[in-house]
């Protein structure tokens, strides 16, 4: 049986609170889904949004080696006529070759929200199928709340889908729009409409809403299912769609159902969260399959299993999906995590014992190495001597000036030694710690010429209250990179400005060591 992948993710997927992407934006990503091989792109609903047309007027055919392109559109109006309906003829004059038209399936629907009868809603989807079949489109037939309408009046939701397979859609796809249906009875409901269409290809879109967008997808395919919606990372309106990334994975790796060839499967990762990126979401790091923290083993218990036989704590290899094994440091470690991590970093162990009790104390004082790769191989190149520090400080000031009328300025002077030189700079910044770190490179980036590739890319900071300590303690996490990389460094400290200048430092020493290596 072969599983044809549908992505919204330019289309459902942009529904979701705090998305915007640019045309150029939605182009790279479907150049990404491509290459992933996504049969099906639909990149968006062109007669609603100017900005989905102007994506379709300027994206170049030739750029897709794979995947089909989908313009998306509603059924007509009732009692209207499908050629004279902008919404419909709009797509004709596309190059995009596959129409997926959305109607109504649900009795509630066509009579509260539509305020139409059945019979003209029928009248609606085979007029519009057929006007875009009719203009040489492949057609898609999206049935909207089809399970809820199902549920409601079974007849009725049946004869839309019969509508749209007569006139001349070639896949029937049924939406469950409001996500609340539970996986027993959608497989039910699936396995039902599948006997009535032996002829065409029936679809499966979920929604999260119960918490069972992919889970609900997998029981469709096993009710006979053969198209699968939905986006990347689950993205979507409200709690989101059907994650299309942990869908590939369990079509592949656990249905046994080819859908992409494995060395597509290998860069699920790397596009999982490339287009986190480009839709300007932070990665949830405990993603299924994809997250950084998918294969992270922290317990000693588990790591020991693992370096024993990575199945005993593994369900996949995380290679297959182009993921990585992972063994944070943390208070749970053992010696054999150290050993693990040092490795990782590429790194000696150099004296575990004394590392792992350096990390012990270090986590006492509300330091947390899970997200600060850089500050831990640090701390262990230290106890070996490999980490050689890039200056010494000899100290720094910070001055923030607020004025009656709102002005707000914060300056930084710092003195220090670099390579035998005694250093002295000032420089000015939008709050202390950018100051602080325009400063610092002022004095030493003519030492260490690098330093200008290495920028910061996330700065958090957390009050810690788990601390026994009477003051308030600050941990600052700062992620710094060079364009290729990413690597986390940590500071703790009673204020603000001595923890972000441990993680400052912590991330440029890091940065210039590595470049170093290159
Ligand atoms: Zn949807």
């Amino acid at each position: 049986m072969s599983i044809r992948l549908f992505d919204t993710t330019l289309r459902d997927g942009t529904q979701r609170e705090g998305v915007s992407l640019t045309t150029e934006d939605k182009a790279r990503i479907a150049r990404e889904l491509d290459s992933l091989g996504i049969h099906y792109i639909e990149a968006g609903f062109p007669a609603s949004n100017p900005k989905d047309l102007e994506f379709f007027e300027g994206f170049d055919a030739s750029e897709l080696e794979n995947a089909r392109l989908v313009a998306f559109t509603r059924a007509r109006r009732p009692n209207g006529r499908a050629e004279e309906d902008l919404a419909v003829t709009c797509l004709t004059g596309l190059w995009a070759p596959v129409a997926c038209i959305v109607a109504k399936s649900w009795r509630l629907h066509v009579e509260k929200v539509l305020r139409t009868t059945p019979e003209e809603n029928l009248g609606s989807v085979r007029d519009t199928v057929a006007y875009l079949a009719g203009a040489g489109k492949e057609v898609i037939f999206d049935a909207e709340h089809y399970f809820d309408g199902f549920r409601d009046d079974p007849e009725h939701a049946l004869a839309v889908l019969r509508a749209a397979a007569e006139a001349g859609a070639t896949t029937l796809v049924l939406c469950d729009t409001n996500g609340g249906t539970l996986p027993t009875e959608l497989k039910a409901i699936v396995a039902r409409t599948v006997r009535e269409f032996p002829e065409v290809e029936v679809g499966i879109h979920t929604h999260n809403d119960a918490g069972c967008g992919v889970a609900n997808a997998l029981a469709a395919v096993e009710a006979g299912a053969t198209h699968v919606q939905g986006t990347v990372n689950g993205v979507g309106e409200r709690t989101g769609n059907c994650d299309l990334v942990t869908t590939i994975a369990n079509l592949q790796l656990k249905m046994g159902l080819k859908v992409v060839d494995d060395e597509r499967l290998g860069r699920l990762t790397e596009a999982s969260n490339y287009v986190a990126e480009l839709m300007n979401l932070t990665p949830d790091t405990h993603r299924p399959y994809v997250g950084r923290s998918a294969f992270a083993h922290k317990g000693g218990l588990h790591v020991d299993g693992i370096s024993r036989d990575p199945r005993t704590y593994e369900h996949v290899a995380p290679e297959r999906v182009g993921n990585v094994r992972r063994t944070p440091v943390g208070e749970l470690s053992g010696k054999n995590s150290i050993r693990a991590k040092a490795e990782e970093l590429g790194l000696e162990p150099g004296d575990v014992a004394a590392v792992l009790s350096a990390i012990k104390q270090r986590e006492y004082e509300g330091y947390h190495y899970e997200a600060a790769d850089a500050s831990l191989a640090l701390l262990i190149g230290r106890t070996t001597g490999e980490a050689k520090p890039l200056f010494e400080l000899e100290s720094f000031r910070i001055i923030s000036e607020k004025r009656a009328d709102g002005e707000t300025t914060v300056e930084a002077t710092i003195k220090l030694f670099v390579k035998g030189q005694r250093e002295i700079s000032t420089a000015e910044g939008n709050g202390p710690v950018n100051a602080l770190d325009r400063a610092l490179r002022q004095a030493i980036e003519p030492h260490y010429p690098e330093l200008k590739e290495i920028h910061l890319s996330n700065y958090k900071v957390r009050i810690l209250d788990e601390h026994r300590a009477t003051a308030a303690t600050t941990r600052v996490l700062i992620d710094s990179t060079d364009g290729k990389r990413v690597w986390g460094a940590v500071g703790v400290g009673e204020n603000i400005i001595e923890a972000s200048w441990q993680a400052l430092v912590d991330g440029l020493e890091y940065g210039v060591n590595e470049t170093g290596k290159d």
